[in-house]
């Protein structure tokens, strides 16, 4: 399904007719999630949207097809994607007025290369039997002895995993996170395995009392029958970093180094940053909106609220390297 999806958005793009306004999209983002974005912005400018969706592979396309690229903007989660294609040279910056009030600060590139849209949380499912409310407050109370055999986690080196030791080695140092690392195996009920979603599944069925999840899956666990009683084994608690906020990450859009669409572009690029683009593309997918003056869903909003970290994701980004490095130190999924 998902290479006819990207076959016909190709086709798409090939025969689209020259003379149209029009502005083409390579996204890791499910068609489903922007197409009540793009279907608006059609209606308020005239100017057609053509979706490409991957899965994989999107920094590659844009390296190989270079100067010829249809590609005008593209439509990315997770920080270390995004400075992916930054650093393989496929974006360029691109700098309004309009983007810099809709986007907070510490959510865009210092260099205009990407901006973000929404944000996610990478919080604890708590057992709605086994922990108490309030019970897990901080990221550091992870490796307290007293969670020994209780918690459960994906691998060490995925991206979200990585993410949140990145944004750790940038308040603590690598001493500290190493050792946070290592508590943080001690604790664990079994060994790393699975996605953010198999924890809770692994909550739900005893073994385990938290994990480690990004908001939106409690969602999507909601949205599917049989995970469902999974969700409801669990509550969200949104630890902090002692002294500042809870961890995010990042949905951001870009736009192409080869971008032959420039004014369309910058035109759907700055409807997306816009406050009521955000909360429809925060709905669609049960994540944040960062506008000023916007809202989360109902649905979001009552899983709690949080203040997020003050990191700036590019601190996060850079990071990255020896968080996987310590990750691997302690051998963390071993
Ligand atoms: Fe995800």
């Amino acid at each position: 399904m998902t290479i006819r999806t990207a076959l016909i958005a190709t086709t798409l793009l090939a025969s689209a007719p020259a003379f149209a306004a029009e502005v083409n999209v390579y996204s890791h983002r499910q068609p489903e999630l922007i197409a009540p974005l793009t279907e608006a912005f059609t209606a308020k400018t005239g100017i057609d949207v053509n979706v490409a969706f991957m899965d994989k592979g999107l920094v590659e396309r844009l390296k190989a097809e270079g100067d010829r690229s249809p590609a005008d903007v593209i439509l990315t989660v997770d920080i270390s994607r995004i400075v992916e294609a930054v650093d393989a040279g496929v974006t360029q910056p691109i700098e309004t007025d309009t983007l810099k009030s809709n986007v907070p600060a510490i959510y865009h590139d210092p260099q205009n290369h990407w901006w973000g849209l929404t944000t996610r949380a990478r919080v604890v499912y708590a057992s709605r039997e086994t922990v108490a409310d309030g019970e897990i407050t901080t990221y550091e109370d992870l490796a307290d002895p007293k969670w020994k055999g209780r918690i459960c986690t994906r691998s060490g080196t995925n991206a979200y995993m990585i993410g949140l030791t990145s944004a750790y080695l940038a308040h603590h140092g690598a001493e500290e996170t190493k050792a946070w690392l290592q508590g943080l195996k001690d604790n664990l009920a079994r060994k790393p395995q699975g996605n953010d979603r198999a924890q809770v599944k692994a909550i739900w069925a005893g073994e385990c009392d938290i994990s480690l999840g990004n908001t939106y899956y409690m969602g999507k666990m909601l949205a599917d029958e049989e995970q469902k009683q999974w969700a409801d084994s669990v509550r969200l608690e949104f630890p902090v970093f002692e002294g500042h906020g809870t961890h995010v990450n990042i949905s951001g859009v870009a736009l192409t180094k080869s971008a032959k669409n420039t004014d369309e572009a910058t035109q759907f690029i700055e409807f997306l940053t816009s406050p009521q683009a955000q909360e429809i593309y925060a709905e669609a997918n049960s994540e944040y909106p960062i506008a000023p003056g916007t809202a989360p869903s109902e649905l979001v909003s009552s899983w709690g609220s949080f203040e997020p970290d003050d990191l700036n994701l590019m601190t996060i980004a850079g990071a990255r390297a020896e968080a996987l490095r310590l990750t691997e130190e302690v051998d963390y999924d071993g």
